[in-house]
């Protein structure tokens, strides 16, 4: 989508700090980190978000779930615990409208969610 910050993330039109990449997905650092370890897991077909994912999005949806697991073994949290986190719409207070999948960790996170 043209005027979307993370398909221009995708496409190198916008610099990034990439962790993970298969032909499905694209991980990379978050720029205002909330945990010693914070990356972005998006799919690189763009979809605005989990509650706009449709039947035919199934694989990929599936595949980005299987990337957080795999940062998170990239990033050493795989052992000691990590937190993914999928903001959808304004009330969860979604900024970027383009689905991605927060992989926090390397600290004890808060019990409280929300
Ligand atoms: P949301 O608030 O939509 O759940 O998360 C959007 C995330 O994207 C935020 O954590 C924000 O820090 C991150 N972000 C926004 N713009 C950029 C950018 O240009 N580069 C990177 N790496 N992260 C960004
Ligand atoms: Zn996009």
């Amino acid at each position: 989508m043209a005027d979307c910050l993370f398909c221009k993330i995708i496409h190198g039109e916008i610099p990034s700090n990439k962790v993970y990449e298969d032909d499905k997905v694209y991980a990379f650092r978050d720029i205002n980190p909330q945990a010693p370890v914070h990356v972005l897991v998006i799919p690189k077909e763009h979809i605005t978000s989990v509650g706009a994912a449709e039947e035919a999005d199934e694989a990929t949806l599936a595949a980005c779930l299987k990337a957080c697991a795999k940062v998170a073994k990239l990033e050493n949290v795989a052992e000691t615990g990590f937190r993914v986190v999928s903001n959808c719409g304004d009330d969860a207070c979604q900024s970027v409208h383009h689905l991605h999948f927060h992989v926090l960790g390397g600290k004890k996170m808060a019990e409280n969610m929300a």
